[in-house]
């Protein structure tokens, strides 16, 4: 009998290593948008390859309740970019969840005010309530954002324990979890989704393994009831910036939501005399009727924010997320969450849960929002020193206002500030752009005129451009317009919010009805991956609320995140597989 020589499997070296396998379990500390949406992408990766998972979701706070009790306390501003990513996700948030679709931005200085909007005329922006409303909030007809994440996470196989944890140790290099009801045991891998408001950052801190939480400062928040209609009249469907030359005070927002108006105030040693100082402002007050005056109580905190990252977020079978690893600086954080859960969920599932795993799989992600932030302090530097420079906030104003007016040149400066107020693109990106120098000389060219009288304005009150209902995102197409025509060069894809549009082709001057599509189901998709022309005509069965996805925020985000495009591919191979079916039929026939 011969013997063969043992040759060692191609995979033998990795299964040295800690990985997740069917009926693996996961401990996710937190339920808000980090570890809601990590659950999310966990589950649906898992199922990719056909692994089974149980995850329990530690999360005490209530989002159906009004108050503290049910808020994770933030602007409630859902970033455009998030909301395009999420629609490529498949998460379509609803107009029970989106209060307000934001359509503008208006910029508020002491030299003026201008208006900034968006060339697409689409509402991408969402306003939402985080819970389900401000402390003594009787009834709303709105829906807490954590909470549809949290269902979205249930609903793909979590469970959810209301339970606070207050103690983390290890069992044989397990990580176990100790809440009042006792202690679990060892799970196979460990999440930290508790944001920075909390004194669990502490037990991560304790377990040994060099994590250091994030640096933080305090800001403020409240919650102004103001009523639907005033709000209407006053600020309408815009976002209100304060950039005024307050000290201690980096900036200031006022965002309409459905019946109250959400102030953030972001600086340092924020107090109640900068409070005051901030509401007494004359463009503070000129978003405000005239009788009206800040009521003795209103809903309000102290939350802080994460301004630097932590140190060394992941180890064996543990790794931090969200805000407790690192965040988007004073903008868009709800995004940091999206980015560090989806790429921590794609670590564990495709790569393992060992430290070297979070290290190569993880840690650039963490680096890559890092270095941008680091970028971003020098933004916010020299809007610091422009905020301190009455020449050159004049010249800014001209700069905006003079582009938003004509829209013959390409509006630089508009997008500059659009993208940093949004948090459409990477502080990079925009700081890029304010080095170009057509920009440059258009500012020093608008800030020497500025020396002149200001000759505009482009502040306006009312809800200039009515496109959609209020809490609606997207845009309204009705029946008799035509919303993709094939021929046409394609720049994005459209997801479908509500309602249905036919898909038809073309040909020697007949119509063929390739489809009919309806709610979540999305069109245009080629436009993104080929520089042809659109292959078919897409029109509205009635009224349809559509929203768009840009080309070049999904190339680019495809380039950080390849998993980004799975869905989109994975429906395209069902259409050609059905249309494959049905040319068969037809050649049957
Ligand atoms: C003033 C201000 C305004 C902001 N505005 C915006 C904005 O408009 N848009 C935006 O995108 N971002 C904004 N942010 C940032 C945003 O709030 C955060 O980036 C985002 O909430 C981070 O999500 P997260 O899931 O990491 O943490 P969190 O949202 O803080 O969620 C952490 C969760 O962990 C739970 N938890 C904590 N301790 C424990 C424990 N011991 N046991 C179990 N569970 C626990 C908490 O109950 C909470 O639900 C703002 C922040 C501040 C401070």
């Amino acid at each position: 009998m011969s013997s063969t020589p043992s040759i060692p499997s191609p995979i033998a070296p990795e299964k040295e290593g800690l990985f997740l396998d069917n009926g693996s379990r996961v401990a996710v500390i937190g339920g808000g948008p980090a570890g809601s949406l990590f659950t999310y992408f966990l589950f649906e990766m898992a199922e990719r390859i056909g692994m089974e998972l149980a995850v329990d979701i530690y999360e005490p706070r209530d989002f159906t309740k009004t108050g503290p009790i049910g808020c994770n306390m933030c602007g409630g501003i859902v970033s455009e970019s998030l909301v395009q990513l999420l629609a490529t996700e498949g998460i379509n948030l609803p107009s029970s969840v989106v209060q307000r679709g934001i359509d503008s931005y208006v910029l508020h200085m002491d030299v003026g005010t201008v208006r900034i909007e968006p060339t697409h005329r689409e509402k991408r922006i969402a306003a939402v309530h985080r819970g389900a409303g401000p402390r003594g909030l009787i009834a709303s007809r709105w829906h807490s954002f954590d909470a549809h994440l949290l269902n979205l996470a249930k609903e793909r196989g979590a469970q959810v324990l209301p339970e606070r944890v207050e103690g983390i140790d290890r069992d044989g290099g397990r990580p176990r979890i100790t809440t009042k009801k006792g202690t679990s045991p060892g799970y196979d891998l460990l999440v930290g989704a508790v944001g920075v408001n909390t004194g669990a950052l502490k037990l991560f801190e304790e377990m040994g393994a060099g994590y250091r939480a994030p640096g933080t400062t305090k800001t403020y928040i409240c919650e102004l009831f103001l009523g639907e209609k005033t709000i209407k009249t006053y600020l309408g469907n815009a976002m209100h910036m304060f950039l005024l030359n307050l000290p201690r005070l980096e900036f200031a927002a006022l965002i309409p939501k459905g019946d109250y108006v959400t102030m953030v105030m972001l600086g340092t040693g924020i107090d109640k005399s900068l409070v005051e100082a901030f509401f007494a402002t004359p463009e503070v007050l000129k978003c405000f009727p005239p009788d009206w005056s800040p009521p003795a109580d209103f809903c309000r905190c102290a939350p802080a924010i994460n301004i630097s990252a932590a140190a060394k977020p992941f180890a064996d079978r543990l790794v931090l997320i969200g805000d407790s690893g690192v965040s988007r600086l004073y903008k868009d954080g709800i995004g940091g969450a999206y980015r560090t859960a989806k790429a921590a969920a794609r670590t564990a599932v495709f790569e393992g849960v060992a430290e070297a795993d979070f290290r190569k799989g993880y840690l650039p992600v963490c680096r890559a929002l890092s270095t941008d932030n680091g970028i971003g302090k020098i933004v916010f530097g020299i809007t610091g020193l422009i905020q301190k420079t009455t020449v050159l906030r004049k010249g800014l104003l001209r700069m905006t206002a003079a582009e938003q007016e004509s829209r013959q040149w390409q509006p630089r400066m508009s997008d500059v500030l659009w993208d940093t107020f949004t948090g459409s693109a990477p502080y990079g990106d925009v700081f890029r752009r304010s080095l170009h120098p057509v920009f440059l000389g258009r500012l020093l060219y608008e800030t020497a005129m500025g020396m002149l009288p200001a000759r505009r304005e482009g502040g306006k009150k009312e809800d200039k451009v009515p496109f959609g209902k209020m809490g609606e995102l997207g845009k309204i197409y009705n029946s008799g317009e035509i919303i993709v025509r094939q021929g046409d060069v394609g720049e994005c894809m459209y997801f479908i919010q509500s309602g249905k549009v036919e898909v038809i082709r073309e040909s020697d001057g007949k119509e063929v009805k390739l489809a009919e599509l309806g709610h979540g189901e999305f069109f245009g998709e080629m436009a993104l991956f080929e520089k042809g022309v659109r292959s078919a005509t897409v029109r509205p069965l009635g009224e349809v609320r559509v929203l768009s996805v840009d080309k070049r925020l999904f190339l680019r985000k495809i380039h950080e995140d390849p998993a980004l495009a799975f869905r989109i591919m994975q429906k395209m191979s069902r259409r050609i597989r059905d249309l494959d079916k049905e040319l068969g039929n037809l050649r049957s026939e």
